[in-house]
């Protein structure tokens, strides 16, 4: 596998702040690679370092096989960069906005061919500002992939949006994938990972804590059942502990308690017996596979989106 991004020992400080505190990874060519944390864990700061748009204080960083900098126009080229925020040229359509992007590079794609591929045929002739959310964050990957980049790079493609537009993105970013194109996205959404990306970092104040294919990072953190509790009150400290099959239990601060079982039927039976004992003030009770997001919670105690 050929690595079209390679980092090494990256560190960007704001002042007192340390957004991404030395991390090191690699992204293969063709794959959706994705950087998972909550807010503030310096993900956009990342993503602005492998772009050129800001300078490490230190560490190594090479995409496709250059160093990024502010002032590196042939890597730019063949980057496709779609930041969180985009000021469009308000008095544009969504066909004008395209060709006038489009004339800033050697070669691009075919605008025609980039409205269809993003379904914004229809909304060619209308301006920028009449767009919906969904609408205008295809636009800006259209944008991103006007210059026909090898390498991609999406900063939340989908932060906002409604499921339904959601949903038309992702079939959008495998489609580009399938088409044999390198993307990295920065997300916060757990579901998005998992669908999305064949692997992913996660995040937390400026460090990786885990790294790989979504399903091997769930296998090797967690091989148990996870049951979500939300209770009344409080309970007796270490009572659900001592339950048959309980491996762990994460006390979040919202109040919801996670118990990791690897004997799932048995710790049921105990807290439905508790429960019956007038000894588990249950208020709602879940039982699901572990996923991303219990790996995130059992490396930090809290959940990516609080
Ligand atoms: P979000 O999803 O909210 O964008 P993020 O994971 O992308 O979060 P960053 O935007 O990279 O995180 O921010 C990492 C840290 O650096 C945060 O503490 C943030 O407040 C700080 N930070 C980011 N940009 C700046 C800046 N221009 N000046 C000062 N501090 C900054």
């Amino acid at each position: 596998m050929q690595a079209v991004i390679n980092v090494e020992g990256l560190v960007k400080r704001y002042g007192e702040i340390t957004a991404v505190d030395g991390i090191s990874f690699r992204g293969f060519r063709g794959e959706v690679f994705g950087f998972l944390g909550p807010n503030g864990a310096g993900k956009t700061t990342t993503v602005e370092c492998l772009e050129g748009l800001r300078v490490p204080d230190a560490g190594k960083i090479e995409v496709l096989g250059e160093i990024p900098s502010p002032t590196n126009y042939a890597l730019k080229a063949r980057l496709g960069i779609q930041l969180q925020e985009t000021a469009y040229l308000g008095l544009l359509t969504v066909e004008e906005m395209l060709f006038t992007f489009a004339r800033l590079y050697p070669r691009h794609r075919d605008i025609r061919a980039l409205l269809e591929l993003v379904a914004l045929t229809e909304k060619r002739k209308s301006y920028v500002k009449t767009l919906s959310g969904g609408q205008r964050q295809r636009l800006a990957v259209a944008l991103a992939l006007v210059n026909d980049p090898e390498l991609l790079i999406l900063d939340e493609p989908t932060a906002g949006l409604d499921p339904q537009a959601r949903r038309a993105l992702w079939d959008l970013i495998l489609g580009l994938k399938d088409e044999g194109k390198t993307v990295l996205l920065t997300t916060h959404y757990m579901e998005e990972a998992e669908y999305l990306c064949d692997r992913v970092a996660i995040l937390d104040h400026g460090r990786i804590i885990a790294l790989g294919a979504p399903a091997e990072l769930v296998r090797a953190h967690l091989k148990e059942t996870a049951l979500e509790l939300e209770l009344e009150d409080g309970i007796e400290g270490g009572l659900l502990e001592g339950l048959p099959g309980v491996r762990r239990v994460v006390k979040e601060e919202s109040g919801t308690v996670v118990l990791y079982s690897d004997d799932t039927v048995g710790t049921f039976r105990a807290l439905a017996e508790l429960f019956t004992a007038g000894k588990l003030p249950l208020r709602d009770l879940t039982w699901r596979r572990p996923s991303l997001e219990d790996v995130y919670l059992l490396l930090t105690g809290r959940r990516i989106r609080e």
